[in-house]
């Protein structure tokens, strides 16, 4: 599975970093940054949550 941010979207809520913050970031703008482009499996559950509550549905977890 691959994680697809579209920073340009972020409105730097902060909500997918509190959902998987080993993946996910913010900059010093509170821009999202993709820490795992490919999480590892423990973190899928984590990430499914961060593409359920971004406000700005500015990701996605894609099959490869
Ligand atoms: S949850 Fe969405 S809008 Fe909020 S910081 Fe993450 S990517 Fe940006």
């Amino acid at each position: 599975m691959k994680v697809e941010l579209e920073a340009d979207k972020c409105v730097a809520s902060g909500q997918c970093v509190l959902a998987a913050m080993d993946v996910f970031d913010q900059d010093d703008d509170g821009i999202a940054i993709l820490l795992a482009e490919q999480p590892a499996a423990e973190h899928l559950d984590g990430v499914r949550e961060a593409v359920a509550v971004c406000p700005a549905a500015a990701i996605r977890l894609v099959d490869q």
